[in-house]
């Protein structure tokens, strides 16, 4: 009896001095620190490195259309109402040429978004090598992080986006027409764009083209007027990376016609969703969501009168 007690204390004693020790090497403000957000694929002979720039929180009730659907889908995937929101970039590494689709949202969410060049660098490129970037559309969670304090962030690269998407928030017309509360958004655009602009870096195109080889751009206008979609296609294998295609991956796979108050158009914008959503299920290729989580890459399939969401599998080797 008198020998179980002694043992006990002496392993509780033992608990303590770990957990003491424990406190005193633990790495001050690192333990909670994630690893860095880049994430490798391949197609074909394209390496794909995919960037996280932050997952700031959203209360998604509070900006989707359908407050009680939303708040019902997040409860049954065990997610809470604010959710993480993954901000995805994609880097295509051609073997001659890096092309960026997207740039995160730079200090529009403080210290939760922002993260896209530490995670560049860490993925092993600068942004100096950075050749060309692509837009899916102007707004802040995708541009933000082209400039910092009015200087470019990738000096050397060439801006591409759809023409319709330059007119609307680098043109005049929309931004004198803008209610109060959007006027914000065409100031941060012009503000994110200004040192392409002056510089002369900036390239239109109109709906779909081809821009590189083995890249181009699939219209999927609505949630902007000039929102597009990138495919990579080489050697057979096919990525879409659709931007905004789906905010929610909780909500809008099932439900295509849920909305977010971000829609220019949002009656356009869900046509556009079940449209991509259609050929992604049925043709079969891999997508790349800016907003889905991360890293964002899956394939699509038909479920119900809806469709599901099926994350591509972590591969350690790709
Ligand atoms: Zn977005």
């Amino acid at each position: 009896m008198r020998r179980a007690c002694l043992l006990t204390v002496a392993a509780l004693c033992g608990i303590l001095n770990s957990a003491e020790l424990g406190a005193a090497n633990a790495p001050k403000g690192r333990i909670l620190e994630q690893s860095p957000g880049y994430y490798r694929l391949r197609v074909g002979d394209y390496k794909i490195t995919i960037l996280s720039d932050g997952t700031p929180p959203r209360e998604l009730s509070k900006i989707m259309s359908d407050p009680d659907k939303v708040r019902a889908s997040l409860e049954a995937s065990h997610e809470t109402d604010p959710t993480p929101f993954s901000i995805n970039a994609f880097l295509v590494d051609t073997g001659s040429l890096r092309i960026l689709i997207d740039t995160g949202a730079g200090p529009l969410f403080g210290t939760r978004s922002g993260h896209l060049i530490a995670n560049l660098r860490a993925a092993g490129y600068t942004p100096e090598e950075v050749d060309a970037i692509l837009l899916t559309h102007i707004h802040g969670d995708h541009s933000g992080g082209l400039s910092s304090a009015g200087k470019p962030v990738f000096p050397k690269a060439l801006l591409y986006v759809d023409r319709r998407e330059a007119d609307h928030w680098l043109g005049a017309a929309a931004a004198a027409n803008a209610p109060p509360e959007q006027r914000g958004a065409f100031e941060q655009s012009r503000r994110a764009v200004a040192p392409y602009q002056q510089a002369g870096r900036i390239r239109t195109f109109n709906g779909a083209t081809g821009l590189f080889p083995g890249i181009r751009s699939v219209p999927e206008y609505g949630h902007t007027p000039g929102h597009s979609g990138y495919l990579v296609e080489r050697q057979g294998q096919r990525l879409l990376v659709w931007g905004d295609i789906v905010h929610s991956a909780e909500v809008q796979f099932a439900e295509p016609t849920v909305t977010i108050t971000f829609d220019v158009d949002p009656r356009a914008a869900a046509a556009t969703r079940k449209t991509i959503l259609n050929a992604a299920a049925r043709q079969g290729y891999m997508v790349g969501g800016a907003h889905l989580p991360f890293p964002g890459i899956g394939h699509v399939r038909v479920d119900g009168g809806g469709y599901a969401w099926v994350p591509a599998p972590y591969q350690a080797n790709p």
